[in-house]
């Protein structure tokens, strides 16, 4: 592999992320990789720890580590002690570094939160998707409005100060008066982030199939646009700054320093089935699949499925594409550095185009999606996509 953890853009400090893939149950919108057969539990935290100690760290530093799923609040606390112990003992952290835990509410117990905070966790994530039981329901969640609201208080009472909630909006007949009671709710508990999350229906989940069958009727497009304004208007109104598309935080240190590595594509390493790893130029990721990621580390091999090595365009859309969920966008002067490339000039035409539209807005230092242009991300990352293929195609 020929990769270059000493030119990896503004952040060369690297992200460790570890996939839990159990869940209780399937929720029927999820696309992530789980399962719900619990009994290979052990195995997979033995084969963790082995594929830990396999694991080459390309000399990097890490300051964020990221336990995510799946449900990783499926294990119990010695079995996230052994794992925290064994990466503490293979990798070189700095000394401010952020350690991040999903939890489910259905899987939480306040003695398992004490153990988190006294291994080193400093940052709760909690799956509250919503505080209604209808809802709930639909999202087929394990657990109730109870549940969610006692997870929370809980979690406060373990001494978390760094809490976050993630939301979902955007279901069949939700109206904007109850997303609006949810948000409400959300802020009650005065959390540090919020994630809000548009339901979206992925190829090959169960929501997807039901909604081909005609089960439901997705909510109307005009109406999920004004439930993503009215997301941004009233957290700003509350305090939250938005600085993803759907990530907000209270003050700038309570972002979530791991995922913001994701997009400005800082290094990254990832544990466990199916999780991705990126040292420029080179992505690489395991099995998406339980049985032959133990297979594999059991006959001492890393579980790596496949790899692919970026070439300097694909980079290139990479970081349009992620620069433009965030806040703080393209930064010019960044790109000039990473790619050669006056981004301004080089993109004008696309640039011409989509500021006429009151789409996004350009300045010397950075370039910034609007909220309409929020709204149309995909669409716009698609024509950045077009334009590099049609330059490359006429060089
Ligand atoms: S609990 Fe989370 S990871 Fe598991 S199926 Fe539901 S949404 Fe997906």
């Amino acid at each position: 592999m020929r990769l270059q953890p000493e030119n990896q853009g503004n952040n060369t400090v690297a992200g460790l992320y570890i996939h839990v893939p159990f869940c209780i149950q399937k929720c029927p919108y999820c696309d992530f990789y789980s399962v719900t057969d619990l009994s290979k539990v052990k195995a997979f935290v033995q084969a963790l720890q082995r594929e830990i100690s396999l694991t080459k760290t390309y000399g990097l530093q890490f300051d964020t580590i990221y336990l995510g799923g799946g449900t990783p609040s499926v294990l119990n606390r010695g079995q996230i002690e052994e794992i925290l112990k064994s990466v503490y003992s293979r990798f070189s952290f700095s000394q401010d570094i952020e350690i991040t835990i999903e939890v489910n509410p259905g899987t939480l117990f306040l003695n398992s939160l004490e153990a988190f905070i006294r291994h080193g966790i400093n940052r709760i994530n909690i799956g509250i998707q919503s505080f209604y039981n209808q809802n709930l329901r639909f999202l087929q969640r394990i657990h109730s409005a109870q549940q969610a609201c006692e997870a929370i208080d809980m979690t406060r009472k373990a001494g978390v100060e760094n809490l976050g909630l993630d939301l979902i909006y955007g279901l069949p007949n939700q109206s904007r008066k109850y997303w609006l009671k949810d948000l409400k709710k959300a802020i009650s508990y005065e959390p540090e982030h919020i994630s809000c999350y548009m339901l979206t229906y992925e190829q090959g989940t169960l929501l997807h199939e039901w909604r081909q069958q005609g089960r439901f009727t997705p909510l109307d497009e005009d109406m999920v646009r004004r439930l993503f304004e009215d997301t941004i208007s009233f957290l700003k109104e509350a305090g939250y700054a938005q600085y993803e598309i759907s990530n907000f935080s209270r003050k700038k240190a309570f972002r979530s320093r791991h995922n913001q590595k994701y997009w400005s594509h800082a290094p990254y390493v990832g544990l466990g089935p199916s999780a991705h790893s990126f040292i420029r130029p080179m992505r690489w990721w395991n099995y998406h699949n339980l049985k032959d990621y133990l297979q594999v580390l059991e006959s001492g091999l890393l579980p790596i499925g496949n790899s692919e090595d970026l070439t300097p365009n694909q980079l290139m859309l990479e970081s349009i594409f992620l620069g433009l969920r965030t806040s703080s966008g393209i930064e010019t002067l960044r790109f000039k550095k990473e790619y050669g490339i006056d981004f301004s000039h080089h993109f004008s035409p696309i640039l011409e185009r989509l500021q006429a539209q009151n789409l996004l807005s350009v300045s010397d230092e950075r370039c910034v999606l609007t909220l309409e242009g929020m709204i149309f991300s995909d669409t716009i990352a698609k024509m950045f996509a077009e334009f590099i293929a049609e330059l490359s195609d006429s060089s």
